[in-house]
């Protein structure tokens, strides 16, 4: 599994549609839940589309150490990476959309 999602969740639905392997479902709240975690591959498409930070990324040991987890927050053309380090110290990188996919 490469992610949790959290109580953050607002059942908006946008990572159901987009998750290539239609691996996250509604609970019976209204909330996402992961139901398939083994299949999971990590393409981080979910993660993207989460405006609330209901989504948790794992990361590996070679770009956040043991126990790390990064969210993503939307602000404008603005994409936050959060990353919270096994540590509790949080750590952001900004990234513009716009130039995102230029390389
Ligand atoms: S995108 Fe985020 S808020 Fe919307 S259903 Fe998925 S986890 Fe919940
Ligand atoms: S990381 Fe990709 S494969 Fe895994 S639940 Fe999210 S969208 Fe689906």
């Amino acid at each position: 599994m490469s992610i949790v999602i959290n109580d953050r969740c607002r059942g908006c639905g946008k990572c159901m549609d987009v998750c290539p392997g239609s691996l996250i479902k509604k609970n019976e709240e209204g909330k996402a839940f992961m139901k398939y975690p083994r299949d999971c591959w990590g393409c981080a498409s979910c993660i993207k589309e989460c405006n609330f930070g209901a989504i948790e990324f794992f990361l590996g040991a070679d770009i956040g150490g043991s126990g790390s987890r990064m969210t993503v927050a939307l602000d404008g053309e603005i994409m936050h990476w959060n990353i919270r380090m096994g540590d509790g110290t949080v750590k952001t990188i900004d990234v513009n959309r716009a130039d995102a996919n230029k390389y």
